[in-house]
Order: C-alpha cells, then structure tokens, then sequence
C-alpha cells in the first residue's frame, strides 16, 4: 500500500487513542464480538477496525492528547528526541479517520 496525501491538521488522530488486540484473544474471552463490543462500550470503548486476516482489532478511547494545542498543532513537533515514534510515521496504514489528508492505494 502506498501513502498519498498530506496532514490537514484536523487533529482527530491526536484526539483518539488506538490500542491494537488480538481478535482471537478477545473472542475467546468474551465469547462473541459482540459481547466483546457491549462490554467495552459500557467503559465507552469502541472496537474498531476488526481484521480476520491479521487476527487483529483496534481499541479506540475518547482520550486526548495533551501535547495537542486548541489550533490542532503537535507541541512536540521538530523534536524528533522526544516526540513518540508512532506519531512521526502516522499514518502507516488507513485508520478509516474521515478527515485525514492521507489515502492508501
Ligand atoms: S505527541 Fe503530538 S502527534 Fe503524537 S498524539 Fe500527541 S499531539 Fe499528536
Ligand atoms: S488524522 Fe490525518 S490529517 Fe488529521 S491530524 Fe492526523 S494525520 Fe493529520
């Protein structure tokens, strides 16, 4: 897959953390996806981004970052020593977020 695009500094991905599982786990656990959905939605957790393929799933939380300024700017940016990893190379693959700049062909 291939990145195209450019950060439109929407802010959404800074806004909502993603937590990566493994589908199997949390089936196996919790007895259906579904179950899986309502007991995490009671903490208002979603699941999202279910793959099969990868055996994977994505935890999303309403939880803001705080180095994120009300103008959607990274308080961290241009300093690569302290700014997370992940942040630097997001995205690396589609998060399915609407307003990001970026596409995956
Ligand atoms: S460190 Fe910066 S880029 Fe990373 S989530 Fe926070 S505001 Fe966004
Ligand atoms: S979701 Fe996409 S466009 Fe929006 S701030 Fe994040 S990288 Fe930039």
């Amino acid at each position: 897959m291939r990145r195209e695009g450019e950060c439109v500094t929407c802010g959404d991905c800074c806004r909502v953390m993603r937590i990566t599982g493994i589908l199997s786990h949390v089936v196996g656990q919790h007895g259906s996806l579904d179950e899986a959905r309502a007991y995490y939605s009671f903490r208002k957790i979603r699941i999202a981004a279910v793959s099969p393929e990868t055996d994977s799933l994505c935890f999303e939380l309403d939880i803001p970052c705080d180095k994120l300024t009300e103008e959607n700017h990274c308080l961290l940016h241009g300093q690569p020593e302290i700014k997370p990893m992940i942040c630097h190379r997001y995205p690396a693959v589609s998060d399915d977020i609407g307003r990001c700049g970026y596409s995956f062909r």
